[in-house]
């Protein structure tokens, strides 16, 4: 049995491939975890780093507390079955399933004894003189996973294992699978590309695009709290209706104006409303409006909508209609006894308590469950100033804040499935008053207002908790959890220690007047004179302005200009530590000789540290800050 844990795992393959990106993943013993993406988004390989067939670029992997960064995969009791069976075709299924233990040297005996009780949990045992050939393909796939039962693994591996199943098989394996994971009582990570797969089978959803979790959750919630457009539009059937809008206000209520459509707004219930107003969402920008075809009615008033297509299955009608200026379809799902047919003129009726708004840019989640909380507010020294309260900041954390979160507006940034409501060393309390509650499947969300600010702080509570509207009660951040955002979700809060990039340098003032500065490892910039006295300085590096000049292939890939930046003697060589990419910008660690500690540097998002394991930074005069020592 075991519990894992995954902290901060990035996995980047030579050539520069950011397959995995910041993976944090808590996965408790005994449950069945499912990571489900498109093709390319790191699925297998988070999951070959875990069973360690691959290495992990940074992070820590725990097994059951144990951190196993170096440990040999075939020491991590982990067993993994994959798309391909890769059964031995000259032995038979019972020498199949037995061939890992008789490596292990197990007695004979032994080994009868657990591939004959693998082959009854999988129902096979009649099968086990049977050579692979003879079996039929869902036959071969339990013989894979019997191979992998008998070795008594900790934790189960499963890499789209029923995709060369044909459809029939495939839902009838995937309950077997299930039943599987019961009887047995071990963890399960299981890999797949289907949504209806993951959504059916696993108690936990990590929805994973380009490298990055999106969200992990239980199936229902991800249905019901889509943290951001990317996770809304990928789960469902047929898949959530996007369609851009306004935001409107009139006599205290607040609507979305379908664009193009002038007749028609659709009212919010004052709740989300408030949470609207409350939350500063400005009402000149354009957001994208989702609503699931489930919560759509074909109704007597509403938005005019013309039927384009009917389509009947099994249980329900789904109805494909256009509505005024927009291309796109909206998908309706209807009952099977609707009468509807093609060219009718309809009107649609928006269920109120089930619509969704996103953030045209960050794609996040903005009314009912954001993706953040983002709530506006600054640093003083080691003090965040949330409203009129105060947050105190410890040294770890302060010491990875970049620069810039100084003189910038930020924002703190919690995700509502982290707030917590004890207190401990790592968390701090913020005081709050209950607004309103909204039910969930699995919580209450609770919107709850702080103080001195406009902004919500939602956050999700369990059933049992029972808060009234009105009360007082104190929540509490985890610090580890608790971001600081600019205007553009980029955070300000960095996962390495963050040094501050000085170097000694010698300055002195050429023949010509230009000023010299020789820095401590002995690379040299030259500058018109800078008025700089000759001498001993500290040469202090900032954090942004520093441009990264481009090879040839590099500055392709990311279409920049090559010789942008490359200003003659005004340039440093660096090396590649380490990067945090975040939304619009990547915060970068590199090592340059004569600084004590590595460099932070913060650059575009476009630009990968792993693209160029060496390479020249450009600086300005007003890159850096001389000291005189
Ligand atoms: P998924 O399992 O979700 O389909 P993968 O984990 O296989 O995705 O791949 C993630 C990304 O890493 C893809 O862009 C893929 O091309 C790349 N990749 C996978 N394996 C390697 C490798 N051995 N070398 C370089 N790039 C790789």
């Amino acid at each position: 049995m075991a519990g894992l844990k995954l902290r901060h795992i990035y996995k980047v393959y030579n050539g520069g491939v950011r397959a995995v990106n910041d993976f944090n993943l808590d996965i408790k013993d005994k449950s069945f975890v499912v990571l489900v993406g498109p093709s390319g988004c790191g699925k297998s390989t988070t999951l070959r780093m875990v069973a360690g067939l691959e290495n992990i670029t940074s992070g820590q992997l725990y097994i059951d507390n144990t951190l196993v960064n170096d440990v040999e995969s075939k020491n991590r009791d982990i067993a993994m079955v994959f798309q391909s069976y890769a059964l031995y075709p000259h032995m038979t299924v019972y020498q199949n399933m037995g061939f890992s233990l008789k490596l292990r040297h197990e007695k004979p005996a032994v080994i009868e004894e657990k591939v004959k009780k693998a082959a009854e949990v999988l129902e096979i045992s009649d099968l086990l003189d049977r050579k692979p050939k003879e079996l039929s393909g869902g036959q071969r796939q339990r013989v894979a996973l019997g191979r992998a039962i008998v070795r008594e693994p900790n934790v189960f591996l499963l890499d789209e294992p029923l995709s060369n199943l044909d459809a029939k098989l495939r839902v009838q394996m995937r309950t077997e699978i299930t039943k599987l994971h019961e009887k047995l009582q071990t963890t399960f990570i299981y890999v797949t590309h289907d949504q209806t797969e993951a959504m059916t089978m696993g108690d936990t959803i990590v929805v994973m695009n380009k490298g990055f979790i999106q969200q992990a959750d239980a199936p229902v919630t991800l249905f019901e709290d889509p943290t951001n457009l990317f996770v809304a539009t990928f789960l469902g059937s047929p898949q959530m209706n996007i369609v851009e809008v306004d935001l409107v206000e009139e006599k205290g209520k607040v609507g979305v104006k379908l664009e193009g459509v002038n007749s028609n707004i659709v009212w919010l219930k004052d709740n989300t409303a408030k949470q609207i107003k409350n939350g500063g969402l400005s009402f000149e920008k354009k957001y994208l409006f989702g609503i699931r075809p489930d919560h759509i009615k074909i109704a007597k008033e509403g938005i005019p909508a013309h039927v384009e297509a009917v389509e009947q299955l099994g249980d329900e009608t789904i109805i494909y209609t256009t509505i005024e200026n927009h291309k796109q379809h909206v998908v309706v799902k209807a009952p099977l006894t609707i009468n509807i047919n093609v060219h009718d003129d309809v009107f649609l009726d928006f269920l109120k308590e089930r619509v969704y708004l996103f953030d045209k840019d960050s794609e996040h989640s903005l009314i009912g469950m954001p993706s953040y909380n983002k709530i506006p507010c600054h640093l003083e020294g080691n003090e965040l100033v949330v409203g009129k309260q105060r947050i105190g900041l410890d040294e770890e954390y302060t010491s990875h804040i970049l620069a810039r979160a100084y003189t910038s507006n930020i924002f703190l940034a919690v995700k509502p499935e982290h707030v917590e409501f004890a207190k401990n060393e790592a968390n701090r309390e913020l005081k709050a008053k209950v607004e309103f509650i909204e039910e969930r499947t699995n919580y209450n969300i609770v919107y709850a207002s702080l103080d001195g600010a406009s902004q919500f702080l939602t956050f999700r509570m369990s059933k049992e908790r029972k808060y009234k509207d009105g009360e007082a009660i104190s929540v509490y951040l985890p610090l580890d959890r608790t971001y600081l955002f600019d205007e553009n979700d980029d955070s300000f809060f960095s996962r390495e220690e963050i040094h501050e990039n000085k170097c000694r340098a010698t300055v002195s003032t050429a023949k010509d007047g230009k000023t010299v500065i020789k820095i401590n490892g002995g690379q040299t910039l030259v500058y018109p004179n800078m008025g700089v006295e000759d001498g001993e300085y500290e040469f202090i590096l900032k954090q942004e302005g520093a441009q990264v000049v481009f090879d040839k292939k590099t500055a392709k890939g990311i279409k920049e200009d090559v010789n942008r930046h490359a200003v003659p003697k005004q340039f440093l060589t660096v090396s590649c530590y380490d990067e945090e990419p975040q939304h619009k910008i990547n915060t970068i660690f590199v090592k340059i000789k004569g600084f004590d500690e590595y460099v932070t540097l913060v650059v575009n998002n476009n630009f990968s540290v792993y693209k160029m394991p060496v390479f020249k930074i450009n600086l300005t005069p007003d890159c850096f800050e001389l000291k005189k020592i």
